[in-house]
């Protein structure tokens, strides 16, 4: 490959490469999934990540065409796939590290050793923008029209978001799961304008139609499948230094649904290590809630492992065949990480790798219990976030991390994106079992309602207004 940035498959006997131009989500040679990569001798990289502190001074709206302003391409250097002026940044990423001494005390770490990233702080209100501001710019530079992705929720509302953001817009369109989505989540895709699918069945099947869709129709994927995605969401990471004066802290904790995120995290520290930015590598610790914990019973029960990208694949066809055999769905109040095929396993198997990870599992239960204690403690954070939190004390219960080691829990969804949890949990009121009145068709001149479809593909094309193309 002669280009300075390229996508490259993750499998090492194939190490396909594809320009950054081709729209390719799987390699096309051993269908891995693919990484995007550069030729770092050729770029301008700096030398220390103080270099970063400079943009602090040009951070306003007008100074270096907005870049500065965003929390993702202020590290414009360590995601050098697209052009400034094909950037589509809405000022995304302007989050905080908080040093959380009460809720350090309440699980009884040291003071000064519990940091939380709120990235529900977000425009869009998840960590979802990160990675959407680096995809919708490689979209814009590709000038696609359309764009889709399957979604628990977040994922839709910062896709609708960034899609009438653009310039020209894009239309964003939504495959949700019926019923299957937190109410603030639902109303942001509304809102935004995006055109709205419900789907009959959960998040997994959602996806799979939304890929083979995409492909069919020629949409652009929004999953994070898509790999520029990830390289956005490095820029958490690089604000977590940023944060602590680019010191390095012990652990990162992550909630694991389609793992994407922990799978970002791992290549930006390779990176930052590679490049000699860091000295160390801090570990990583994945939590999954007990109903939807693949990536746990894989690691942690079948030991499963990278093994430099040549792990046992059989060993995940086994544990999937048996979840279709025994009608096995995900099930978990964190909606967010409610997925059973995390499309991300194999990257999230390498940032085990990269970061000495490990993984852990926590019931509904323990994910309220410690979003009220975020809550209290902290600014409040959606149940997935929650789930970091209450990994951490079993990690602390079990002696893995110690109460003065440095830990960040990243708290990846904003407290108001499911306030139906959070009144629950406090109330015991369910509104979502409350019988709702018959519905009343929307009457205002701006109503967007979403689209009831079934789970088939003639049906959403319909939908879209589109006819399948003849197959060749
Ligand atoms: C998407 C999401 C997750 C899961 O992240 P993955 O990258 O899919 O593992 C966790 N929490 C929230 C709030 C999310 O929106
Ligand atoms: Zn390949």
């Amino acid at each position: 490959m002669n280009e300075k940035a390229f996508q490259i498959c993750i499998n090492p006997d194939c190490r396909a490469t594809y320009s950054l131009d081709e729209v390719v989500f799987r390699c096309k040679q051993c269908n891995a999934l693919l990484d995007v990569a550069y030729d770092w001798d050729r770029l301008a990289v700096p030398t220390s990540l103080s270099f970063f502190e400079h943009r602090w001074g040009t951070r306003g709206l007008k100074a270096e065409g907005g870049l500065d302003f965003s929390g993702v391409w202020r590290f414009r250097e360590l995601m050098p796939f697209v052009p400034a002026d094909s950037i589509v940044t809405i000022g995304e990423g302007r989050t905080l590290l908080e040093q959380n001494n009460a809720l350090a005390r309440q699980l009884g770490m040291k003071p000064g050793r519990l940091f939380l990233q709120y990235e529900g702080l977000n425009p869009s209100g998840s960590f979802k923008d990160n990675g959407m501001t680096a995809a919708f710019s490689l979209a814009h530079r590709l000038g696609r029209q359309r764009v889709a992705c399957a979604s628990t929720g977040n994922t839709s509302a910062s896709v609708a978001m960034f899609a009438h953001k653009s310039d020209p817009p894009m239309q964003g369109i939504v495959f949700i799961g019926s019923g299957k989505i937190a109410y603030g989540k639902l109303s942001q895709a509304l809102d935004y304008g995006a055109l709205t699918l419900q789907i009959e069945g959960d998040f997994d099947a959602c996806l799979r139609r939304v890929i083979e869709v995409a492909d069919k129709l020629g949409i652009y994927l929004m999953n994070s499948l898509n790999p520029f995605r990830l390289e956005g969401q490095k820029a958490i990471m690089y604000r977590v230094l940023e944060a602590r004066d680019w010191e390095v802290p012990d652990w990162i904790i992550v909630p694991g649904g389609n793992l994407g995120n922990c799978s970002a995290f791992g290549k930006a520290f390779r990176e930052l290590f590679d490049l000699g930015l860091i000295k160390r590598i801090p570990r990583l610790a994945i939590i999954n809630a007990t109903g939807a914990n693949t990536l746990y019973q894989l690691v942690e029960g079948e030991k499963l492992r990278w093994e430099g990208g040549r792990y046992d694949a059989s060993c995940i066809d086994r544990l999937y065949g048996d979840m279709d055999r025994d009608h096995i769905l995900p099930h978990t109040i964190a909606s967010a990480i409610e997925i059973a095929r995390p499309v991300n396993l194999p990257k999230a198997l390498r940032a085990l790798d990269v970061m000495k990870g490990l993984v852990r599992q926590v019931t509904d239960e323990e994910i309220l219990e410690h979003k009220a204690l975020v809550g209290q403690y902290g600014f409040g954070c959606e149940p997935a976030s929650a789930a970091t939190v209450a990994g951490l004390r079993k990690l602390l219960s079990e002696q893995i991390i110690s109460p003065d080691e440095d830990v960040v829990c990243i708290l990846t969804g904003h407290e108001l994106k499911d306030p139906d949890a959070t009144v629950k949990y406090h109330t015991g009121i369910d509104m979502k079992a409350v019988e709702p009145p018959p519905p009343v068709p929307p009457t205002g001149r701006g109503a967007n309602p979403p689209k009831q479809v079934a789970d088939d593909l003639d049906a959403i094309c319909a939908a879209l207004g589109e006819t399948l193309p003849e197959e060749a």
